[in-house]
């Protein structure tokens, strides 16, 4: 069955809890043994001391190891995007750095796509740094064999150990070939060091791009955007084979940074709805787009739909092979510069001045002063990241009043 149909029930028995129809709020820090046994067989399992046999219960024992809805929420998450495993963590950048740390350590390099989302920027080029821990950036556009130039240029080919890429990137939408990096970790893996992949497919999943069929070892996520998808939960997600998350699990509990049960619950909730909040938000994406381009106080569009019909060959490439949707997320010049993207954003009603997206709701944001302030100036001006640049996350709302109050705000300008 497909993942939709399943987000109501799978891995809940009703049984367990009384006959709820809904998983309960287990909100419990510790399990109670039924005898000491009992607890002694679960704390061989969880810490890996020996493998948990054929149709063995995996026993509860503590809410920072396991919780019913953290597991559930778990298991349902595999499901889109047909992975193995799952962790959910308290944020978005608990579930990235966590990665990072786990298969990096210090003298290692990390090669990474530009521009990814601030945080990880920052945590990149502060607290990596810090932990003598290299990292070497690279544009869209650049062909595999500049990409293999730059890593080797650093002198520390040998200690790449991880790729951590974004696409489509923030703020806009330019596209990378997850495949592509998928060869380039091929060509500096060796016998003995899998160089891993990670893709943080936060702008597009888990319903439109899927990197794990494309060759990424992790998928990251910002729960916090389309899976919470209500602007009311912060919370993020990490998923890939069995293997490679016994590892991130086994640092989260040591981080303590596992998501709560009321988090749980909460996307529970959310991911019965996700397929068609997406579908409504990309449909109503489309509209919005199409009324933009054909605006005379808009100078360009940056929208994959757009690409998809006017962009480059490789673009054009990349959305047949890695999207099943445009998606949701907008960026467009307004003429002018930055009084003129402000006096648009201030006259908005229905859409809302904030920074964030995926929710119910549209947002609208100035990437250049607020989530992208802290990229240095020269690459905001080699990633098109200028004052006319306004980003928008399409909601959930009917499509006409949406161009309404984005045609009334344009006036104003
Ligand atoms: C928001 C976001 C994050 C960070 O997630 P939090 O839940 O805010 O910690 C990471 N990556 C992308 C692409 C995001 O949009």
């Amino acid at each position: 069955m497909k993942p939709e149909s399943l987000m109501m029930s799978y891995g809940y028995k009703p049984a367990l809890s009384e006959g709820a129809i809904k998983c309960p709020i287990f909100q419990t820090s510790t399990f109670v043994f039924k005898n000491a046994m009992e607890g002694k067989k679960f704390f061989e399992v969880a810490y890996g001391i020996r493998e948990r046999k054929k149709d063995e219960e995996l026993g509860l024992i503590y809410s920072r190891l396991n919780n019913p809805d953290l597991e559930i929420l778990e298991n349902r998450l595999c499901l889109w995007d047909d992975a193995e495993d799952c962790a959910v963590f308290e944020s978005g950048m608990s579930a990235i750095s966590t990665a990072m740390m786990e298969f990096m350590k210090p003298g290692d390099l990390l090669l990474y796509s530009r521009p990814v989302y601030g945080g990880t920027d920052h945590f990149i080029n502060h607290f990596l740094k810090k932990m003598n821990i290299s990292a070497v950036g690279f544009l869209p556009n650049e062909s595999k064999e500049d990409i293999i130039a730059r890593i080797e240029e650093t002198g520390l080919a040998h200690n790449l150990a991880m790729i951590h890429i974004e696409t489509p990137a923030n703020p806009t939408n330019a596209l990378i070939d997850i495949s592509m990096c998928a060869e380039i970790k091929n060509y500096f893996s060796t016998d003995d060091k899998e160089v891993i992949l990670s893709v943080d497919n936060t702008y597009m999943g888990p319903i439109w791009q899927h990197p794990l069929k494309h060759g990424a070892d992790l998928v990251l996520y910002s729960a916090t955007k389309y899976i919470g998808g209500h602007s009311d939960v912060i919370a993020g997600a990490c998923l890939g084979s069995k293997e490679l998350m016994a590892r991130v699990k086994g640092l989260r509990t040591f981080l303590g940074n596992m998501a709560g049960p009321w988090t749980g619950w909460l996307l529970m909730r959310s991911l019965e709805t996700l397929k068609v909040r997406m579908d409504q938000q990309a449909f109503n994406a489309k509209h919005v787009a199409e009324f933009l381009k054909n605006h005379p106080k808009v100078e360009m569009v940056y929208y994959l739909g757009e690409m998809a019909e006017n962009g480059t060959q490789n673009e054009k490439e990349i959305i047949n092979k890695q999207y099943s949707s445009y998606g949701a997320m907008i960026a467009f010049d307004i003429k002018g510069g930055e009084e003129d993207a402000f006096k648009f954003l201030d006259s908005l009603s229905l859409i809302k001045l904030a920074v964030s997206l995926g929710g119910t709701e549209s947002l609208a944001e100035h990437p250049q002063t607020m989530t992208h302030a802290d990229v240095d100036q020269e690459a905001k001006e080699q990633l098109k990241i200028t004052e006319k640049l306004v980003r928008l996350s399409i909601g959930v709302e009917n499509y006409n009043d949406l161009i309404t109050d984005i045609r009334q705000a344009l006036d104003a300008v």
